[in-house]
């Protein structure tokens, strides 16, 4: 019997592990609760880095940050200016490095032609 090799792709373990925490995520809300603007970027960071720590999710990484950012506007969620407060009060753990990767890859998904 041939042994499958569809996702034989290897994944550094620094990556494997910060896809892992973010994907631990709940959507309890918690971080947008706590955050004196009502953002959603902890939530809204953790989801986008899931995909886009694992070559998997590379491949829409540029289409999904910007759409998720975009849809998150509409929805009113205010912006973030990195109090800290939803790192905090995250019984998960969601680290604050999801927003700022986040934004890194909002900005190279937005002067790209690929996205
Ligand atoms: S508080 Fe933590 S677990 Fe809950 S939605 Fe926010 S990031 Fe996710």
């Amino acid at each position: 019997m041939a042994i499958s090799t569809d996702n034989a792709i290897p994944v550094p373990k620094i990556d494997a592990d910060n896809a892992f925490d973010a994907a631990t995520c709940i959507g309890c809300g918690a971080c947008v609760a706590a955050c004196k603007n009502a953002s959603a970027m902890l939530f809204v960071s953790a989801k986008v880095s899931q995909f886009s720590l694992l070559p998997q999710g590379k491949v829409e990484a540029n289409k999904r940050v910007l759409h998720m950012v975009e849809q998150m506007d509409k929805e009113g969620f205010g912006n973030c200016t990195n109090t800290g407060a939803c790192e905090v009060e995250c019984p998960k753990g969601i680290s604050l490095e999801n927003i700022a990767r986040m934004n890194s890859d909002f900005l190279k998904a937005s002067v790209s032609s690929e996205a």
